[in-house]
């Protein structure tokens, strides 16, 4: 294994002074200039659609990309509970200092300290931002924004608006993108997919992509590239993610030379609606939100099949109120999900095949009423409903834990580039600031303080460096384009040339089958290695037998399909070998052989406190790790505890 060294970035100087030290040293490039730099935003999610709108405010040159018909759908409108910052409105004794705490904790101290701290800082002033725009955030009744808990948290720092909080926020984030379109600073590229990334002389100079309507590939020169295109929880086929979600754009950066950091660490969310037949393509989400009034329990007993309202108090097992008394049933989600599983291992899970615990309101509806249940979480009362047909105001809702979130991702520095310098990666798409394991309400935090604070600051100090070394021009006719194009051009036509038998929705579902059993809610050695041995085999035999109709000079979803499964073929082996290698417990990655007595995960600081940095050695050889050494100065070390 390689040292190579991660030069990570991190500015100097007390913890609370890094970002505003780092501001003031990072270069500028003066309004005049501006003008004079074209950079491509691939994503326009909430990532995405801050970081064009921000950037073409300042006075850049944006071509932005999505791959869905509009920006407004992209998968950050699904987003439900809310969003994190340390405003203390509630005077419950939150601070800056506080949520970065709850975050470095929260992540199983694999995250890095400066980063999380920033995020933190930033918080606040999202919140404002978004207030500005209109964003209607809940209030209490004299008018303050109100806020709820999230798990992790001892405080109530989440904004919410209703259960649509992504939705109202990317709405905000949409009409300022919008207002740049109209005025021309960005060029909109929606049923756009990017299929490779251009580096040219060890710098990222462009896209190239393939119109997804007319099917015709093409290219994009630009002086930076942002990558913004979310998460891969669909490599588990299965997830709460929106069936477009993939992996392709980082997948292929990756192949250019950009790292992939801590594929293994994912979320697996405990309060989903279980799976409920083979042939579900999707999960649904139950926001965490409901656990500030929901309870969570199971029967005492194995193989009690009463309905719930048959099982008196004494009957029931409120497994985390009991097992986590400080923290109750806001105990993080990794913790949260594994007990779930627990309890369904034991045989105590309700509902068909056992795999489901109650999320009971009937103390809250008692305490609050109806009425103001009804308010907190309507909508998702309403779709629970309609997916299940039960009426969980009259009876507990039944969830059960399903993948979630990607913590893993590019590998970035402290200002967001990747390993392959003019590449900068914001997002669920970058590994950079929930460790192994992600606080509910912070993802939109970290999306937005990516792309409406962070890269405007940092893609100047990149820009500013290519003025002065005379890297301005543009040159979408470079060999280096016309590689990446005829190999865009070469991969369509191979998978259009297979003419087997299977689709791709069949192998990507086996693939999911195999990750979930082998590689998700809990992991070990013989499982791991099995699948190793076991993707290898599923990839050779897609690129034999893949079964693909159409062709590519027009909309072919069958075509975007393969080639999406054709990365996860490659995604999922990383993400084995990661979770093999790393020999310990932490966060989303809970390895049976690491637990301690009680079950909790079991890290191990001496040998593997750091982020495993993957590089792309090439097809069919051995990705190298790299490994950036996490340092903990104002967070001590312990193992979690939420009791
Ligand atoms: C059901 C659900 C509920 C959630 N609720 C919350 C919550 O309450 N609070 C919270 O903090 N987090 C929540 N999350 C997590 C959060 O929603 C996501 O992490 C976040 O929205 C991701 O935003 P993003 O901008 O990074 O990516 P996305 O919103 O996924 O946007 C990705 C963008 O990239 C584009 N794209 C992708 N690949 C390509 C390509 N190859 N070419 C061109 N364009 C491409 C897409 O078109 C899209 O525009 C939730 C997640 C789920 C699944």
């Amino acid at each position: 294994m390689s040292s190579r060294r991660l030069e990570a970035r991190i500015p100097e100087g007390p913890l609370d002074k890094k970002w505003e030290r780092a501001k003031f040293e990072m270069k500028l490039v003066n309004p005049a200039n501006k003008r004079r730099f074209k950079v491509a935003v691939v994503g326009s999610g909430l990532a995405g659609a801050s970081a064009a709108a921000s950037l073409a405010e300042l006075g850049y040159e944006i071509d932005c990309f999505c791959f869905q018909d509009s920006p407004r759908r992209a998968h950050s409108i699904a987003a439900q509970g809310g969003i994190n910052a340390a405003k203390n409105y509630q005077n419950d004794g939150d601070s800056v200092f506080r949520l970065f705490y709850d975050t470095v904790k929260g992540g199983d101290f694999r995250a890095r300290e400066a980063n999380v701290y920033r995020l933190a800082e930033v918080s606040a002033n999202i919140i404002d931002q978004c207030v500005a725009q209109g964003v209607p955030f809940a209030r209490e009744y004299g008018g303050l924004l109100a806020n709820r808990s999230f798990g992790g948290a001892q405080v109530s720092r989440t904004f919410y608006a209703r259960g649509q909080t992504g939705q109202q926020l990317l709405l905000g984030a949409y009409q300022a993108l919008s207002r740049q379109i109209a005025a021309g600073k960005v060029r909109m590229f929606p049923r756009t997919e990017m299929l490779d990334l251009v580096v040219d002389e060890g710098r990222a100079t462009g896209i190239v992509v393939r119109d997804l309507v007319s099917g015709a590939v093409r290219r994009h020169a630009a002086h930076a590239v942002v990558l913004a295109t979310g998460g891969y929880g669909n490599v588990f086929y299965l997830s709460t993610n929106a069936k477009g979600s993939n992996a392709t754009a980082i997948w292929r950066a990756h192949k250019r030379g950009a790292l992939f950091a801590n594929p293994c660490y994912t979320q697996i969310h405990p309060t989903c609606i279980p799976v409920s037949g083979e042939h579900q393509s999707k999960l649904t989400l139950m926001s965490e939100s409901l656990r500030n009034d929901g309870r969570i329990w199971v029967p005492l007993r194995g193989g009690d099949r009463r309905r719930a309202a048959e099982i008196p108090e004494a009957e029931r097992d409120y497994y985390l109120e009991r097992r986590y008394p400080a923290f109750g049933n806001l105990v993080p989600r990794d913790i949260a999900s594994r007990a779930a599983k627990g309890v369904c291992d034991e045989g105590r899970g309700v509902g068909p095949g056992g795999l489901g615990v109650y999320l009971d309101f009937a103390d809250s509806i008692r305490r609050l009423g109806r009425q103001a249940i009804a308010e907190r979480y309507g909508n998702l009362f309403e779709m629970y409903e309609r997916i299940t047909g039960e009426d969980p105001y009259a009876s507990p809702m039944r969830i059960y834990p399903a993948v979630h979130y990607a913590m893993g991702g590019l590998w970035v520095d402290y200002q967001l580039q990747s390993t392959v310098p003019g590449l900068f990666v914001l997002g669920e798409a970058n590994f950079s600031d929930h460790g192994a394991n992600r606080l509910g309400a912070s993802a939109l935090m970290q999306g937005l303080a990516d792309g409406y604070f962070v890269i405007p600051y940092t893609i100047g100090n990149y820009i500013a460096g290519l003025m002065s070394s005379d890297r301005t021009r543009l040159d979408a006719e470079s060999p280096a384009f016309a590689a990446a194009e005829a190999k865009v051009r070469e991969r369509v036509a191979r998978l259009l040339g297979i003419r087997g038998r299977r689709t791709a929705d069949s192998f990507h579902r086996e693939l999911g089958a195999l990750m979930w059993e082998k590689c998700g809610m809990s992991r070990n050695r013989a499982g791991l290695t099995a699948a190793l041995a076991e993707i290898p085999r599923l990839r050779e035999e897609f690129w034999r037998d893949l079964n693909l109709l159409g062709d590519g000079d027009g909309l072919n979803q069958s075509l975007e399909r393969a080639g999406r499964v054709a990365d996860f073929l490659e995604l999922g082996e990383l993400l084995c070998r990661d979770a093999l290698h790393r020999e310990e417990s932490c966060g989303g990655h809970f390895r049976e052989e690491h637990q301690t007595p009680e079950g909790e995960a079991e890290r191990d600081d001496e040998r593997f406190r750091y982020v495993a940095a993957w590089e792309w050695m090439g097809e069919g050889e051995a990705q190298t790790l790299h490994r950036e050494p996490l340092e903990f100065e104002h967070v001590h070390l312990a193992q979690r505890s939420y009791k």
